[in-house]
Order: C-alpha cells, then sequence, then structure tokens
C-alpha cells in the first residue's frame, strides 16, 4: 500500500507513514486513488518539463541562473533542468571565451600606444 499523503510505499503492517510520519490508511480504494493522482501528476509535471524560451536566454546571460534552476528542478522538472544547466554551461563559456578576447585586445591596444610614444 502506499501512503496517503506522500505516496510513497509503506509495508502492509505500517500504522505510520515512515516518510512523512501521516497516519496510514489501509484501504483498497485509497490506494487506487492515490495511483490515479499520481499518474496525473506525473502527466502534469511532463507537460511543465518544457525548456522555454525566456529562461534559457536567461540562463545564457547569467549562467549562475541556469546552474540554480537545474538544482531547484532536477528532481520535478529533469528535462528542463539539463536544459538550463547547457544553456548556462554555453553562455559561460562564450562569456569566459568573450572576456579574454577583450583582456587580450586591451593588452595588445596598450601595448602598440605604449611602443608607440
Ligand atoms: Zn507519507
Amino acid at each position: 500500500m502506499f501512503c496517503s499523503n506522500c505516496g510513497k510505499q509503506l509495508e502492509d503492517g505500517d500504522k505510520v507513514c515512515g516518510f512523512c510520519g501521516k497516519q496510514a490508511v489501509h484501504t483498497v480504494a485509497n490506494e487506487n486513488t492515490i495511483r490515479n493522482v499520481s499518474v496525473e501528476n506525473t502527466a502534469n509535471t511532463n507537460e511543465l518539463d518544457e525548456p522555454s524560451t525566456g529562461i534559457n536566454v536567461l540562463c545564457f546571460f547569467i549562467p549562475i541562473i541556469g546552474l540554480t534552476l537545474y538544482f531547484a528542478w532536477k528532481n520535478m522538472y529533469p528535462k528542463k533542468a539539463i536544459t538550463a544547466l547547457k544553456v548556462a554551461l554555453i553562455g559561460f563559456l562564450t562569456w569566459t571565451v568573450l572576456s579574454v578576447v577583450l583582456r587580450l585586445s586591451i593588452d595588445f591596444i596598450v601595448y602598440w600606444m605604449i611602443s608607440n610614444m
């Protein structure tokens, strides 16, 4: 049987859920309801688990948001979490490369100016 509160599987003899502490209710009807609810929840989760362009753009420009979202979402929305992490990683690499290129250009310009004074 399953806990009516958190849905975790319980031993048939359990009086109280070992996961959330709620009193266990031993009825077949209850079990079926819980199974249906968890099936519905899975459907809802999958529907919500679609990467959104706005979030991805945000993750690209501010990679730390992508990293945060990955840890916040990885259990509930695995697809969205992985996408956010990937975009954050691409964004992070892009900004790292850009800042190195920018830094080298400034160094080069400064060097060029000094050597031409
Ligand atoms: Zn429980």
